[in-house]
């Protein structure tokens, strides 16, 4: 074969290869990948390529297919069906695949593996670089497909029996939910926390907001808030475009919020009642 793509037993050309659209690689990222050279069909570096990829999957409580005398086997086994044995070779796990639900499904991750026919750089010729400021994992602010801390807290709350998970910054600084924003109402006023790169700007936050600053009449700050803050909260509300308004009653297993009902069930008419108004 030219290039060669595995996936869960089926094997063909690469761009003959497709994958179901509900693999969780497409929904969150989840999942983690090891790649590496191959020269006369020899891998380089085999056993501690598989052992950092067992050690990323098990630390991501990734359920492998197959165990690493299984995989280096099947790495082998694809390498001999390929014209050539120069090549870079690609392998990843996916936490499976089911409907788009941030916490884990039951079972075995999908493999995944690509050979495609590459020589490694003889490292003669000197290269020109730039110097880029490193924002990695600070840019929570976009919708990117790359989940898998808010999958990972997800998880947790769920295993917690509890629906959701608040995210907050060494320091204390809470910032939104593992998909969903959070603000607190203290002394009749809404705090929630500025939209900077560290929140997702959520359209249910758009929403809620305009209504406070309109028909509620609540006063709104847009103000980093801490965990102590909210502790002590009047309420503690949860916004998402998937599930409008929610309020909490208990983080961590303390009592929390649910201290205005009054107040509540107002904000929740307005929301609930300009969602059926646009969609009657
Ligand atoms: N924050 C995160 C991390 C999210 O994933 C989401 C929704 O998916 C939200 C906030 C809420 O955004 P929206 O109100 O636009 O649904």
């Amino acid at each position: 074969m030219k290039t060669l793509g595995y996936y869960n037993g089926k094997i063909d050309e690469i761009e003959r290869m497709t994958v179901p659209m509900n693999d969780r690689a497409s929904w969150f990222g989840d999942g983690v990948y090891d790649a590496q050279m191959c020269r006369n069909g020899h891998i380089f570096g085999l056993d501690e390529h598989v052992e950092r990829f067992f050690g990323n999957a098990q630390a991501l409580r990734i359920e492998m297919p197959v165990d690493r005398e299984g995989l280096k086997a099947l790495l082998k086994d694809l390498v001999a069906r390929m014209d050539t044995g120069d090549l870079f070779v690609y392998y990843q796990v996916t936490r499976g695949g089911g409907p788009r639900e941030h916490s884990f499904p039951v079972g075995k991750g999908n493999l995944w593996v690509t050979l495609t026919p590459r020589k490694v750089n003889d490292g003669l010729q000197p290269i020109r670089l730039i110097t880029v400021e490193d924002t990695r994992f600070f840019h929570c602010n976009l919708k990117t497909l790359n989940l898998i801390p808010s999958v990972m807290a997800s998880q947790r709350a769920k295993e917690a029996g509890c629906q959701e998970s608040v995210f907050y910054r060494p320091g204390g600084r809470v910032t939104e939910g593992s998909h969903s924003n959070v603000h607190i109402i203290r002394d009749g006023c809404l705090y929630t926390a500025p939209t900077d790169n560290l929140i997702l700007p959520g359209l249910a936050r758009k929403h809620l907001l305009a209504l406070c600053r309109g028909e509620l009449n609540i006063p709104v700050r847009e103000e980093a808030f801490t965990l102590e803050d909210l502790f002590g909260a009047d309420e503690v509300l949860i916004t998402s475009s998937s599930a409008l308004i929610r309020r909490g009653c208990e983080i961590d297993g303390k009592p929390v919020g649910c201290r205005c009902p009054e107040l509540y069930a107002r904000i929740r008419g307005a929301v609930m009642g300009e969602y059926e108004r646009e969609t009657r």
